[in-house]
């Protein structure tokens, strides 16, 4: 059987065990985001616990989605409503790692995707949380880009810190342009995610988040959680993030549509179309 056959024999097996890797990708990173919010170690042996009545959560009741399910959200002990915070982050995680898993197979790019697309959902929550886009993460990204990029050869690399310079390069001017108008924690999340997308899908991303960051800013308009004319911090990863989801699954599409190649990226073996 040659590589294709058996690629599209574990296809659906693949999506699945992706779903459920995403949601405990999910699971965890709400953790971490959350730890690293309030300055506290996330490596350390420290349990979960209740955030209301401080029962130590057992194994049974971190397992993801599961355990919200059975437990109807609530804590097994004190009854006190669990947040959605925690089953959103975990299905959002399934969802990713499931479309990730459908687009890609079993390629390159779907560990390249993945890691992008958990990075940004990492630096989403500390944005959303405290407004905070800590670097440490997208320094993270851009390192394992460039390092898994080395396997692509010479092009491969270079498509990578061309990506970088552009992700980052791009808020720059947005910054310097309307004096502090963005983050530069922003600037250094799209640096990182830069060396994992390459140059191409990194500006499509920005460009994607940009819409989806307008059409956020017009619905909280609309219930009228802002006003016209006041500066209010949005957070700007999530939208990002949307931006840079849409770019990895259906951005090479958008790209062949307007007439850009990808094929001579190494890196990202077989586009399938
Ligand atoms: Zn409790």
């Amino acid at each position: 059987m040659d590589l294709q056959g058996i690629q599209g024999l574990y296809a659906a097996p693949h999506i699945v065990f992706s779903c459920l890797l995403g949601a405990c990708l999910g699971s965890f990173l709400n953790v971490v985001a959350h730890r690293t919010v309030i300055n506290k170690p996330w490596w350390g042996s420290e349990r979960s616990v209740c955030e209301s009545c401080g029962h130590m959560l057992a194994f049974h009741e971190l397992i993801p989605i599961c355990s919200w399910i059975v437990q109807r959200g609530r804590c097994l002990k004190c009854k006190a409503p669990v947040s959605p915070r925690y089953i959103v982050v975990e299905l959002t995680g399934a969802f990713i790692g499931g479309v990730l898993a459908w687009r890609w197979g079993m390629t390159f790019g779907y560990l390249f995707s993945m890691i992008c697309a958990f990075g940004f959902l990492l630096s989403a929550l500390t944005d959303y949380e405290s407004q905070d886009v800590f670097d440490i993460f997208a320094f993270s990204m851009g390192a394992v880009g460039i390092a898994l990029r080395l396997f692509g050869g010479r092009d491969a690399v270079i498509d990578g810190l061309l990506g970088a310079m552009s992700g980052w390069g791009v808020f720059a001017l947005i910054i310097v342009v309307s004096r502090g108008g963005m983050g530069w924690g922003d600037a250094c999340l799209m640096g990182g995610a830069g060396a994992l997308l390459g140059w191409k899908l990194t500006l499509l991303a920005f460009y994607l988040g940009c819409f989806v960051g307008g059409a956020g800013v017009l619905y909280l308009l609309w219930r009228g959680k802002i006003k016209w004319g006041r500066r209010d911090a949005m957070p700007f990863v999530p939208h990002l993030a949307v931006g840079a989801l849409l770019a990895m699954t259906v951005g090479p599409r958008i790209l062949y549509f307007i007439g850009v190649r990808l094929s001579a990226y190494p890196i990202y073996p077989g586009w399938p179309f």
